[in-house]
């Protein structure tokens, strides 16, 4: 912990501390955070790891991702809540076209 950083209550401030927005609406977040070698914003509270994506996604859905987070947004990184999506939620999307689209041919 850098000195003059107040220590986090929780992951959600935490992921808050690392964030900033990247346009004037703030709806799409930046992670100015750690990064994994393979680029995934990464961050650890209490002994406990987080990825941005995985915790963006609680913090919107209440419920854990599942498979890969993944922004839905153009903005390369995106990081923000409402912009993140799981599998399931693409999966879901899918069926949803197939099922509207699927039976015209
Ligand atoms: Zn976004």
């Amino acid at each position: 912990m850098s000195p003059g950083v107040p220590a986090a209550d929780s992951p959600q401030d935490l992921f808050r501390q690392r964030t900033r927005p990247v346009d004037g609406e703030g709806r799409h977040l930046e992670w100015m955070g750690y990064r994994t070698n393979k680029g995934v914003p990464f961050f650890r509270w209490r002994k406990r790891g987080f990825t941005a994506g995985r915790m963006a996604f609680l913090m919107q859905h209440g419920r854990e991702p599942v498979g890969q987070v993944r922004a839905r947004c153009d903005y390369e990184g995106c990081v923000a809540p409402g912009c993140v999506e799981d599998q399931a939620m693409r999966d879901q999307l899918n069926t949803t076209f197939n099922a509207i689209f699927g039976g015209l041919s």
